[in-house]
């Protein structure tokens, strides 16, 4: 008889309001491409991927659920876009006539090289944030070392 694959983890702590030394600890893990958890990793397989869970830890980079990804482009989209506006900021301050034409054309494209520049930073940007509201527990971060080593989240491992 097969067994039922255990149901994805849900988060068993309530929204914490988190301090401000923890949120910078956090997102300081993550820009510098570390588990936001541990400060440990290794957390890449690729520079587009991560792996499913922290080398040092355990903890499941997508927390055993299948809708991380929605997250980790919203944070994704808002780097690009405050960093378009950065581009845009610094031509206006440092140059006398601002070049338009290069702005037109140089900043789509440079935008969309930053896409992939960003992701990792956003994936783990996400955990972080994630991880700010709803730390992990010990018994999920058991939860996290026990799933199927291979598998992202249980529903990928149904499939
Ligand atoms: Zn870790």
């Amino acid at each position: 008889m097969p067994s039922r694959p255990r149901p994805e983890m849900d988060s068993e702590t309530d929204l914490e309001l988190p301090t401000v030394g923890r949120t910078l600890r956090l997102f300081g893990r993550a820009f510098r491409l570390r588990c936001p958890n541990c400060g440990g990793g290794p957390v890449l397989a690729h520079w587009l991927k991560l792996r499913v869970a922290c080398g040092t830890c355990g903890l499941r980079l997508q927390r055993g659920e299948h809708d991380t990804f929605v997250g980790a482009m919203f944070i994704l989209f808002t780097l690009v876009g405050l960093f378009a506006y950065l581009v845009i900021a610094v031509a206006l301050a440092v140059t006398e006539s601002t070049p338009w034409d290069l702005i037109d054309t140089g900043l789509p494209i440079l935008t969309l090289v930053m896409v992939f520049v960003f992701f990792p930073f956003a994936k783990l940007a996400w955990l972080a944030f994630d991880l700010m509201l709803r730390p992990v527990t010990a018994h999920e971060l058991e939860w996290h070392r026990d799933a199927a080593s291979e598998f992202e989240t249980e529903r990928d491992a149904q499939r």
